[in-house]
C-alpha cells in the first residue's frame, strides 16, 4: 500500500510539474512509436511518446508531449511497437551452458542427467559466464526482468548488472549438498548473505529459492518462510510440476496436494512465486488466490517435458497473479518469451477445445504486467505508466514476418521473433540500441563460453549413455 501511495504522489507531482514547466527536461524520449501501455485500460497511443527521466517514466501520451519535454537523447521508433519490457518469471539461466544436451530421450532427466551434470561441471566461472550469455540473449529478445532459481547468486547478480537487466534471484535451498553449499540446506546461509549484500540494489531483488516440496523439508520451508517475512524478500519454488509430488512429500500422511500442504504448514503467502502449478484443482486455485502467491506458467517447457498443461486459463479468469516463464534452458532451450507466447495461448485452446480463449492481448498481458504481478513487482514494472521504472522495448514492424500489422498484440504473439526487437531499455539505461549491446562485448562473452563448452562436451555425451542404460539412475 505504501508503494502504491508513493507511486500516486509521484504521478501527481510529475504531472503538476510538467504543466507548470514547459520544456521540462528529461533524460530520454521515445517518439513516433505505437505504444502499448499495458495499463489497466490497455491504452494504445499510435504515434505516441514515452518520456523518461533517469530511471522513471515521467510522461506518456501522444506527440503533443514533444512540445513540453526535451531530452539529450531522443529515439525515433517510427514504424515500431513500443511496449513494457517482457518478464520471464521462471528460469535457471546458467543452464544455458548445457542447452542442447541430454536430448537423447532420457526418462528421469532431472535426477539421471541434470543433477549429475551439475554436480560435475558447475563452477563460479560457468555461472558467471553463462549468466552473461543468457542475459545478452534475453536483452536482445526484449526480456528486461527475469526470475531465477540457481546457485552462486552473487555471481549471477554481478553478470546481470554488467549486462544491465533486472532480476529476482532466488538462491537454491535443497536437501543435499550442492555446488555452493557443502551441507544439506546450506543454501539458507548462502541466501542470507546474498540478501544482505543485494537488499537495496536498484536492479537485483534477492530471494530464497527452495527447490520444491519434495526436496525441502517442512521444517526448512518454515524457517525460510520466517526469514522471508523478516527480510521482506520473495520465495521462489517449484510446485505441482509433476503428478506424483503429494506422495513424495515427507510425512504427508493425509496425502494433501502440494498447494494444500504448503498452506497447512503455514508457508504459502504473498511473497511466494509458484513455478508450474500444473497438477492443481479448483480447491488449490482458491487457496492460491487467498494467499496472494504468484504463478509462473511455463507452457513450452511443460510441453517439451511432457509434464502436463497448467490450468492457466482458469487461473487467468480468476485473477490469479500469473506470468510466463521459460524454465531453464535445458527445459525449453529458449530464454526469450516469443515462442512461449504462442504456446501460452495454444496449449489452453487445445486443453479447453476452444479457439476463443486466451486472445493475443491477454497473452501480452501475461508477458508484461501479469509477470510483474506474479513476482509482486507490479508497483514498479510491467506497464508503461507515469511513476513506473523505465523498462521499455521497441520492436520493428518492417521485416516481412511482421507485415501486415493490423493488430499489434496478434503481430507480437503469432508473428514476431527475437530478431525483431531493436532496442531494450532497463531502469532508464539503454542496454541495446539498434541491435547493438551497449554494456558488454558479445564476442568476448562467446569466446569465454566456448572454453566452457569444450570442457563439458565429452563428459555430457558419456553421461547421456550412462543415463539411458543404467536403471539405478532412473529412480
Ligand atoms: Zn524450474
Amino acid at each position: 500500500m505504501k508503494a502504491k501511495l508513493a507511486l500516486l504522489s509521484t504521478a501527481i507531482l510529475l504531472s503538476g510539474c510538467s504543466s507548470l514547466t514547459p520544456n521540462y527536461n528529461a533524460s530520454l524520449i521515445i517518439k513516433n512509436g505505437q505504444i502499448l501501455t499495458m495499463n489497466g485500460d490497455k491504452t494504445i497511443f499510435n504515434d505516441g511518446v514515452v518520456v523518461m527521466n533517469d530511471d522513471v517514466i515521467v510522461a506518456i501520451g501522444d506527440k503533443q508531449l514533444l512540445t513540453r519535454y526535451s531530452a539529450p537523447k531522443v529515439i525515433d521508433a517510427v514504424d515500431g511497437i513500443v511496449m513494457p519490457g517482457m518478464i520471464n518469471t521462471h528460469n535457471h539461466l546458467p543452464m544455458i551452458a548445457f542447452r542442447g544436451l541430454g536430448e537423447e530421450g532420457i526418462e528421469n532427466r532431472l535426477f539421471a542427467y541434470f543433477f549429475p551434470l551439475e554436480g560435475e561441471k558447475l563452477s563460479r566461472e560457468l555461472i558467471y559466464q553463462a549468466t552473461r550469455l543468457g542475459t545478452i540473449d534475453m536483452a536482445q529478445s526484449g526480456v528486461t526482468t527475469y526470475a531465477d532459481m540457481y546457485y552462486h547468486m552473487d555471481d549471477m547478480a554481478r553478470a546481470t548488472k554488467e549486462v544491465g537487466l533486472r532480476a529476482v534471484l532466488g538462491e537454491t535451498v535443497i536437501k543435499f549438498p550442492v555446488v555452493d553449499a557443502k551441507t544439506p540446506y546450506g543454501g539458507i546461509d548462502y541466501a542470507k548473505q546474498f540478501i544482505e549484500e543485494y537488499k537495496n540494489d536498484p536492479l537485483i531483488t534477492p530471494a530464497f529459492g527452495p527447490h520444491a516440496v519434495y526436496t525441502v523439508s517442512e521444517e526448512k520451508l518454515q524457517e525460510i518462510h520466517q526469514l522471508s517475512k523478516q527480510l521482506d524478500v520473495p520465495v521462489l519454488i517449484h510446485v505441482s510440476e509433476f503428478g506424483n509430488e503429494a506422495e513424495r512429500i515427507a510425512d504427508n500422511d493425509e496425502q494433501l496436494s502440494p498447494v494444500a500442504w504448503l498452506k497447512k504448514i503455514g508457508v504459502l503467502d504473498e511473497r511466494m512465486v509458484l513455478a508450474h502449478a500444473i497438477h492443481i484443482d479448483q480447491n488449490d486455485i482458491d487457496t492460491i488466490k487467498q494467499s496472494g502467491a504468484g504463478i509462473a506458467y511455463n507452457p513450452m517447457a511443460n510441453a517439451k517435458g511432457a509434464t502436463g498443461i497448467a490450468p492457466a486459463w482458469d487461473m487467468y479468469r480468476q485473477d490469479i497473479p500469473m506470468g510466463l516463464g521459460t524454465d531453464g534452458p535445458m527445459s525449453s532451450n529458449q530464454v526469450d518469451l516469443w515462442r512461449t507466447l504462442s504456446y501460452a495461448a495454444n496449449m489452453q485452446r487445445l486443453k479447453h477445445n476452444d479457439r476463443t480463449i486466451m486472445i493475443p492481448e491477454q497473452v501480452i498481458e501475461l508477458a508484461t504486467i501479469g509477470g510483474a504481478r506474479a513476482l509482486h513487482m507490479d508497483n514498479t514494472v510491467g506497464s508503461l505508466e507515469i511513476g513506473k521504472k523505465a523498462d521499455v522495448i521497441i520492436i520493428e514492424t518492417q521485416s516481412p514476418n511482421m507485415t501486415p500489422n493490423y493488430n499489434p498484440y496478434a503481430t507480437l504473439v503469432y508473428q514476431a521473433n527475437p530478431s525483431n526487437v531493436v532496442t531494450t531499455i532497463v531502469n532508464g539505461n539503454i542496454v541495446m540500441e539498434n541491435r547493438q549491446m551497449k554494456n558488454v562485448d558479445v564476442k568476448q562473452v562467446k569466446e569465454a563460453m566456448s572454453v566452457i563448452e569444450d570442457d563439458i562436451a565429452e563428459f555430457a555425451k558419456e553421461l547421456a549413455k550412462k543415463a539411458i542404460t543404467s536403471p539405478s539412475l532412473m529412480k
